[in-house]
C-alpha cells in the first residue's frame, strides 16, 4: 500500500446509470495493483458540467473518464487535448498533469489493441459499420495505426459522410462511404470487417443486415458490443470460419489504456477481464 493514507480518486462523469462496468473492473484492477485509490461513477447533468469539471480541480482527482453525453462538451473544460481526442473531437479520459487536465480517447486504442491479437492492422482493408462515436473512435485508430482503406457502411448518409471526410482530410487515410440498404456484401478483398453500430446491444438474437455468406476464413471480424459479447454476426462470422473478436476486448484493453494514462502501472488485463465478466454475470 502506499504510504500515505490519503485515497487517490478517478472518477466517471456522465449521465445517470444504473450500475457501471467500468468502474467495478478499474476497482479490481486497483486492489490487483495493490493501489489505495478510488473510481466514483457520478452523475452530472449538462448544466452542471462545468462546475463539475472545476471539482476535480479543486478535489486534486487524479483525472477520470467522461461518458455520453459530455464527451464532446468537456473540450472547453480542459487544458489540452491528445492528438486521437483531438482528430475525434471526443474525449473519453481525463488525466491530470500538475495542475492540467488532459483530455485523451482510448475507445480506439482499446480497439486496435485487441485487433492487434489477432491482425496487424497496417496495411489492411477494412470494412466498419456504424458513424456514431464508437466508430468514429476506432476509425480514426485504425488510420492512425496505418490502414490501407476503410469502406464505411453507415444508414444515415450525413453522419457517415461527416465521419469519411474526416478520415480522408485530416486523419489522410483513404476511406469511402456506403449507405446500408439491405443486406450487405462484404468485398472479397477486405481483410477486418467491424460491426460499430449498436445492433446486437442487448439482444443475442438481433441480426446485422449482412450477407455472411460472402465472409471468408481470411478476414477477421469484430463487434464492439459486449453485452452480450457473443453477437449474431460473431456467431455466424464464426461459422464462416473467421477469426472472431468480441467487445469486451476493447473495454478491457480501454480500461488497462486509462488505468496506466493515471497510475503510470500496467494493469492485469486478466483480472480486470474476470471481473466484467462477474459484473456482467457471463
Ligand atoms: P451511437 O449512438 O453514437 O451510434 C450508433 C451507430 O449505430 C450509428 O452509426 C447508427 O446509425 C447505427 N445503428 C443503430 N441502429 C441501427 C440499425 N438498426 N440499423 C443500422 N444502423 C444502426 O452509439 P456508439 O457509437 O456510442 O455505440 C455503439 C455501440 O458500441 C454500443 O453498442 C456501445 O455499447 C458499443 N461500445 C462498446 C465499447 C467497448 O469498449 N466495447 C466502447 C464504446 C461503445 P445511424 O448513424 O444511421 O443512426
Amino acid at each position: 500500500m502506499p504510504d500515505s493514507h490519503l485515497q487517490t480518486i478517478v472518477c466517471c462523469l456522465g449521465q445517470p446509470v444504473a450500475g457501471n462496468p467500468t468502474q467495478f473492473m478499474i476497482e479490481r484492477a486497483f486492489r490487483a495493483a495493490r493501489l489505495d485509490w478510488r473510481y466514483l461513477t457520478l452523475e452530472v447533468s449538462p448544466e452542471n458540467l462545468a462546475a463539475a469539471v472545476a471539482g476535480m480541480r479543486a478535489l486534486g482527482f487524479k483525472g477520470g473518464n467522461i461518458t455520453i453525453p459530455h464527451k464532446v462538451a468537456v473540450i472547453e473544460h480542459l487544458d489540452g487535448l491528445s492528438q486521437a481526442a483531438e482528430l475525434m473531437g471526443a474525449v473519453n479520459c481525463i488525466n491530470r498533469e500538475g495542475d492540467r487536465l488532459l483530455g485523451e480517447n482510448t475507445d480506439g486504442k482499446g480497439f486496435v489493441q485487441s485487433l492487434k491479437e489477432q491482425i496487424d492492422p497496417q496495411g489492411k482493408r477494412v470494412v466498419l459499420f456504424g458513424a456514431g462515436g464508437a466508430a468514429r473512435a476506432i476509425a480514426v485508430e485504425l488510420g492512425l495505426s496505418g490502414v490501407e482503406h476503410i469502406t464505411l457502411v453507415n444508414r444515415t448518409e450525413q453522419r457517415g459522410q461527416e465521419l469519411v471526410d474526416l478520415l480522408n482530410q485530416k486523419v489522410e487515410v483513404r476511406a469511402d462511404l456506403t449507405i446500408w440498404d439491405g443486406d450487405y456484401q462484404i468485398p472479397e478483398e477486405t481483410d477486418v470487417v467491424i460491426n460499430a453500430t449498436s445492433i446486437g446491444l442487448g439482444d443475442p438474437d438481433a441480426r446485422l443486415p449482412v450477407d455472411t455468406t460472402t465472409l471468408t476464413s481470411e478476414m477477421v471480424v469484430a463487434d464492439v458490443v459486449f453485452n452480450p459479447p457473443q453477437t449474431q454476426f460473431l456467431t455466424e462470422s464464426a461459422n464462416q470460419g473467421c477469426r472472431t473478436i468480441d467487445g469486451l476486448g476493447m473495454l478491457v484493453n480501454q480500461g488497462v489504456i486509462g488505468f496506466h494514462v493515471w497510475t503510470a502501472i500496467d494493469a492485469d488485463a486478466a483480472v480486470m477481464r474476470e471481473a466484467l465478466e462477474e459484473y456482467l454475470e457471463l
